[in-house]
């Protein structure tokens, strides 16, 4: 009875892996597949642009804030507390981690200043253009330079943005057509992380996490999908440069 008794156990312990084992199969986070010209960041091929690329300072602050948006029209307000919370800038009260101080998704609209600069029903509704991501960003109280494709080139955003991504203190957003890059499909928002100059691509840390990975994108094709013109805006798409006053 005893060897019973033990396949019976085995058999319950078997049947316990498999379920744990499907179940945590059906719960891993399925991205999307990437284009075969994007490079995903958890690849080898990706980790190696990290480690040999030549503008990176910005990672690591932007690594330790980066999360994902918490409604599919929130990547700008994820992207720009990412940026926020990196620049150390003075936060507001967050009820749920009280009595600690930390820009979140849900009081980043707090400040009157930002309710009056565009309405979180609005963003809810339709996201942000280029101009109210510079806008709200300004609400905030940090230097903030708007950039619009039709008014820079391909090499000044790559020289402005090399730049910066090499110092501390400063951050990099850009605004770009998913579409223009193989990906599903709309205008969206995110931060730049880092430059490898040898593949001449940038890193972007994609705040829709539960979509896809962080990629990096060649500059030519990045800046394919910036120049792209917003329907609400009637105005091309780009990037914005954010740093303390
Ligand atoms: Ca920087």
């Amino acid at each position: 009875m005893q060897c019973n008794r033990f396949k019976v156990a085995n058999n319950f312990l078997r049947g316990l892996v498999l379920s744990v084992g499907i179940a945590s199969a059906s719960a891993i986070a399925q991205t999307l597949p990437l284009a075969p010209d994007l490079i995903a960041f958890n690849s080898p091929e990706g980790e190696e642009l990290l480690l040999k690329s030549d503008a990176k300072q910005d990672f690591w602050n932007l690594s330790m804030q980066f999360v994902t948006q918490i409604n599919q029209a929130y990547c700008g307000v994820a992207s720009m507390v990412m940026v926020l919370n990196g620049l150390e800038m003075p936060a507001p009260e967050s009820p749920q981690y009280a009595p600690y101080r930390v820009f979140t998704q849900e009081n980043f609209f707090d400040n009157q200043a930002t309710r009056q600069a565009l309405s979180p029903a609005v963003v809810k509704r339709q996201g942000m253009t280029l101009d109210e991501l510079g806008r709200l960003f300004d609400s905030h109280a940090v230097n903030v330079q708007v950039y619009h494709s039709a008014d820079t080139s391909l090499e000044e955003f790559r020289r402005l943005v090399v730049e910066n991504l090499d110092q501390p203190g400063n951050f990099v957003v850009i605004n770009y057509l998913r579409s223009e890059i193989g990906q599903e499909r709309g205008g969206h928002i995110s931060p730049l992380a880092a430059y490898n100059k040898e593949s001449d691509r940038f890193l972007v840390l994609d705040v829709a996490r539960y979509k896809y990975p962080p990629v990096w994108v060649e500059a030519e094709d990045l800046w394919q999908s910036m120049a792209t013109v917003d329907s609400t805006s009637g105005k091309t798409r780009g990037f914005v440069l954010v740093s303390r006053k």
